[in-house]
């Protein structure tokens, strides 16, 4: 197999060349029934924080299958430190944005709540599997942390003042990306409101904050995943790992 499209699997499991890992039932009907490997053949894994190691196929039956690590594919790499947070949006949207956000290298995930916050139940576990196998996909070998929601007023009480707050706002009074982003180094936080917007009371909380930078994506208003996505991806452009 190419390792251009090389199949990746996140494992739960410490990783030395030398060591097996037992596939749960999900992974061993990926390999098995719908990638239609074989024994010997090369699986690559990763587990958020030894690296990528190539294994190969060493059992493959109807209800068990094991991997052999064989060699260290490549070293660890972190994505960079910026977190998305993110007022809830509806079922579809929020797993599109967990998918998009992981693909564009966050490496925490808070979904919110705030005033205007339509939806108030997330599936912690869902979005976290979203997250793995984004991350599966896309070739990182870190997986995004998912929280569960939590209430944005209480999140800011206990922020670490080090970690920039980046906050979206469509209100044309902000300054755009290529003014603000390059001064947000890394800790840093991308917040995007509701459907609804921040009421006026939060904006001015969040304006008031020394930890905080007000952005705008200019004049045509984005639907909340969009406008998470977009930002994300300036941040990578101005001062994440797009360099
Ligand atoms: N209710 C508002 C739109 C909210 S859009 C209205 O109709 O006027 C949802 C969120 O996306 C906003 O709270 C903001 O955080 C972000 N957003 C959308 N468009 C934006 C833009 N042009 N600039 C900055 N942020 C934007």
């Amino acid at each position: 197999m190419s390792k251009k499209n090389r199949i990746r699997l996140y494992v739960n499991a410490e990783l030395n060349v030398g060591s097996e890992i037992v596939c749960n039932e999900k992974q061993l009907h990926y390999l098995l029934n719908v990638m239609r490997l074989n024994v010997g053949d090369d699986v690559f894994v990763f587990n958020g924080k030894d690296g990528e190691f190539c294994t190969k196929i060493k059992t493959a039956q109807k209800k068990k299958c094991v991997l052999e690590v064989v060699a260290k594919f490549c070293e660890y790499c972190q994505s960079p430190d910026v977190w998305l947070l993110f007022a809830l949006l509806k079922k579809d949207n929020t797993d599109l944005l967990v998918e998009k956000a992981t693909e564009l290298g966050v490496r925490k995930i808070v979904p919110i709540i705030s005033e205007y916050t339509s939806n108030s139940k997330t599936r912690t576990e869902r979005l976290q599997t979203i997250a793995i196998e984004a991350s599966e996909q896309c070739r990182r070998q870190d997986v995004p942390e998912v929280l569960p929601e939590v209430d944005l007023k209480k999140l800011l009480a206990n922020w670490d003042k080090n970690r920039k707050l980046i906050y979206l706002d469509e209100s044309l009074k902000s300054l755009p990306c290529k003014e603000q982003m390059p001064k947000c180094e890394a800790p840093v936080a991308i917040l995007t409101g509701p459907e609804g917007g921040f009421s006026e009371k939060e904006l001015e909380f969040l304006r008031n904050l020394d930890y905080s930078y007000s952005v705008s994506l200019g004049k045509r208003i984005l639907r909340a995943e969009t406008a998470s996505i977009c930002a994300i991806a300036c941040w990578q452009a101005y001062s994440g790992d797009w360099q």
